[in-house]
């Protein structure tokens, strides 16, 4: 828990926040800069930096938490919504704490959260990247 980290500082309630779901482990709340109207960001408690660096257990609550929070969105908000965890600043994560965005949609809304630059996958990409991955895996020996 760092208290230069404002989403621990919402965690451990020294900082106001709109809290729209908690429980033991995880706790949502409403963005202070919303992309649109109902805009969450469902985090653990504890300070983790990304996904890849927490304990199955926690990941398993966060999950739940998360489906908690899809489900009050879905029966009050809007059952159409984008879910996003950036990753490192280059994906543009600016806390560097675990948060996942649901940022609910709305009709005409005109929102571009999709991934929309696309290339066609080639032969030579795949080889390239499943190699890249296997040799991951190899070296994680799992
Ligand atoms: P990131 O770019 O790291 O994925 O997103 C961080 C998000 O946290 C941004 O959408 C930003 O508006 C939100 N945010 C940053 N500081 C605070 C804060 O103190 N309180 C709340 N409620 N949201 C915050
Ligand atoms: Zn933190």
């Amino acid at each position: 828990m760092s208290s230069s980290c404002a989403f621990c500082r919402i965690a451990r309630g020294e900082e106001k926040a709109y809290v729209v779901y908690e429980d033991e482990h995880v706790i949502a709340f409403l963005d202070i800069n919303p992309i649109s109207e109902g805009h969450i960001l469902v985090a653990p408690k504890r300070h983790y930096e990304r996904l890849s660096c927490m304990p199955s257990d926690e990941l398993e609550a966060l999950a739940r938490g998360l489906q908690r929070v899809l489900v009050m969105v879905e029966r009050g908000l809007s059952r159409d919504y984008n879910v996003v965890v950036n990753t490192g600043r280059g994906a543009g994560q600016v806390v560097m704490h675990v948060h996942v965005h649901v940022v609910p949609r709305y009709p005409g809304d005109g929102l571009r959260v999709t991934m929309t630059q696309r290339h066609r996958l080639t032969e030579e990409e795949a080889v390239r990247v499943l190699t890249k991955l296997n040799e991951a895996k190899a070296g994680t020996g799992s």
